[in-house]
């Protein structure tokens, strides 16, 4: 099963994402941990990426294409994943639609996870003290939010027009989140 996983910044998307993946034995696939491994090893993609992501701002979409084109392309894919952070602009959802049609996959599911603004605000900073992500201060977090619901919402949208989008509240316990989640997919 292919899925992807769309919401706001700090909806939970990586945590259910990861839960997911556990439940189906499917590969977890997030553009934002592979973008922060890159910058730890510090290659040419990570040095480049870091410059966009320490001001909150989006990757080029090239550069991300041609990430999630090699990586879809690996024997792993073929049991199953599920994308985390990606697609986040049209032209991504655009170009993933023609990677996957190359590679002789299809995508069964969109899960959109929502939440209130402001609940997510409070979690992202409550985030960023633990985890200390460069990304993860007050005015990048505002940022992160607006070019969100600018750039990103519109993929609901798409999706739905695709007739694959299906909702799920993003606030409550982790665990029915997941339940919610999984009842979706049988
Ligand atoms: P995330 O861990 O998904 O919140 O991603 C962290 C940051 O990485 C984002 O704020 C962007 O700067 C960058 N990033 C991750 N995925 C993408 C993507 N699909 N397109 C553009 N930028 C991305």
């Amino acid at each position: 099963m292919n899925i992807l996983i769309i919401g706001p910044p700090g909806v939970g998307k990586g945590t259910q994402a990861k839960l997911i993946k556990n439940e189906l034995g499917i590969i977890h696939l997030s553009t934002g941990e592979i973008l922060r491994k890159e910058i730890e090893n510090k290659t040419k993609i990570g040095i480049k990426a870091k410059l966009y992501i320490d001001k909150g701002e989006f990757i080029p979409d090239l550069t991300i294409l041609e990430i999630i084109q090699r990586r879809l392309a690996f024997s792993d894919c073929s049991k199953g994943y599920i994308l985390d952070g990606f697609p986040r602009t049209l032209p991504q959802a655009i170009g993933l639609d023609k990677i996957i049609t190359e590679l002789n996959q299809n995508l069964d599911i969109a899960i959109s996870l929502t939440a209130d603004e402001k609940v997510l605000e409070k979690r992202l900073i409550e985030r960023s003290l633990k985890d200390k992500r460069s990304d993860d201060m007050p005015a990048i977090i505002k940022k992160r939010q607006k070019i969100y619901w600018k750039r990103t919402a519109p993929l609901l949208k798409f999706y739905k027009s695709k007739g694959i989008l299906k909702q799920v509240n993003g606030l409550g316990k982790i665990h029915q989140i997941t339940i919610n989640i999984m009842n979706l997919l049988k």
